[in-house]
């Protein structure tokens, strides 16, 4: 492809899509063929499918030992994770939880039979702070559920304080942040306990699967018993189980992505920093850079569009990107608190003005397997263009809008 150089180049007004095969945001990152077919082999020479077989324990033990916890229980998905986690803690009434994160965080909570309500997040981080938190304790809050957004540990100090002198429970949803440290360590070990997607969009990929990590021992043998309904595997007493499990094809898949991690780490933070070039020249985005002194995985790169100084608005930008084969993506909208079940019911709290924002202007540029570092190079500078012509571009698009 040849830069576009005037504004007719743009497959939104009829130009040639930049991108023959769309790019995808999500990690979507395959093991080896041949690494794969000798797994299953294995799998089908031992006849073991599931159950806790050798390859879930192996990988219990291998993620314990990568995030430096005492405990990693691997389950079915990162939304079982979050469900077991809340059971296990044995929380009750309400659950203090942004809106501004993917609705498996949220709904996991009303799941286990509580209320979720929402708290506004910090403008910078987008995430969680202990002083929003401590506005919305009542008599009914049991528990914090944080969310380390696009990575970055969600103010575990000063949250970790708060549950403390509240006597509240502290859980993390992990799903960006495997890899990523806090103070240097990496994340796994914060609050009672942290729970992980291994989702293929996710930098660690089991297809599907979730894990629990804590270095709570009695919280470990409640997380164990509650993960299924063998009698063989209850360490303890509980009082509802669940079908948690994770096959032996998942953990086996797992492994391999382990496996694949330094390289996955490089090659994201190759893209990532190709973008974050480019950022400097882009006017009316500011991109989330990787937090300082900070080991980063790089899953996501995330804009925040400033419509005054680009000339477009998020959804505008979208769509000229989307049409160029950019399957870039605003995240979260419209937000947790506006839709079912939760919109409209007062006692899960609605009034986020951040939130409410952050919904209008965020967006992910595509980055993983599918985005080389040259895909991303030509993405740069397709923004630059746009975003030089913002205006123009702008009252383009609401022309073709008038006369369609
Ligand atoms: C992916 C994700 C989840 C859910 O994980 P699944 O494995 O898809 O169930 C939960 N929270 C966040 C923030 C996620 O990104």
């Amino acid at each position: 492809m040849t830069d576009k150089t005037r504004i007719d180049d743009l497959a939104v007004f009829g130009g040639t899509p930049a991108f023959e095969s769309p790019l995808p945001v999500g990690q979507l990152y395959l093991p080896d063929w041949t690494d794969f077919e000798r797994l299953f082999r294995g799998i089908f020479a031992r006849r073991y499918f599931t159950n806790h077989g050798p390859l879930v324990r192996e990988l219990d033990e291998r993620i314990a030992a990568y995030l430096g916890v005492r405990h990693a229980t691997n389950v079915t998905n990162g939304t079982v994770a979050l469900m077991i986690a809340l059971r296990a803690l044995d929380l009750r009434g309400e659950v203090i939880v942004p809106s501004f994160t993917f609705p498996a965080t949220v709904q996991a909570i009303s799941w286990a039979g509580l209320t979720p309500v929402f708290c506004d997040v910090d403008p910078a981080t987008h995430m969680l702070t202990a002083e929003n938190v401590r506005k919305l304790i009542g008599p009914r809050t049991s528990g914090v559920l944080g969310v380390h957004l696009w990575g970055r540990a969600c103010d575990p100090d000063a949250l970790q304080k708060l549950c403390l002198e509240n006597n509240l429970r502290l859980l993390f949803d992990a799903a960006h942040a495997f890899s990523c440290t806090w103070n240097g360590h990496r994340i796994g070990g914060l609050g009672d306990v942290e729970c992980f997607s291994l989702h293929a969009t996710k930098l660690l990929s089991a297809m599907e699967g979730g894990c629990l990590t804590t270095n709570d021992d009695g919280l470990a043998a409640r997380i164990r018993t509650i993960r299924n309904f063998h009698v063989s595997e209850s360490f303890v007493q509980v009082s509802l189980r669940i079908n948690g499990k994770m096959t032996e094809a998942q953990a086996g898949m797992a492994l391999l992505s382990l496996d694949m991690l330094p390289a996955v780490l490089e090659r994201n933070q190759c893209v990532f920093d190709i973008y974050s070039r480019h950022a400097q020249t882009w006017c009316g985005l500011r991109l989330l850079e990787a937090p300082l002194g900070e080991t980063w995985n790089h899953q996501y790169c995330v804009l925040e569009v400033d419509a005054r100084l680009a000339g477009l608005e998020r959804d505008e930008l979208l769509e000229v990107l989307r049409s160029e084969g950019v399957l870039a993506r605003r995240y979260f909208y419209p937000g947790l608190h506006r839709l079912p079940p939760y919109f409209a019911r007062p006692e899960h709290g609605n009034v986020l003005p951040v939130t409410d924002e952050l919904c209008k202007t965020v967006m992910q540029l595509p980055l993983g397997a599918r985005v080389s570092a040259r895909d991303a190079e030509r993405v740069g500078r397709l923004l630059g263009f746009v975003l030089e012509h913002g205006t123009e571009i702008r009252k383009r698009l609401q022309q073709r809008g008038a006369q369609s």
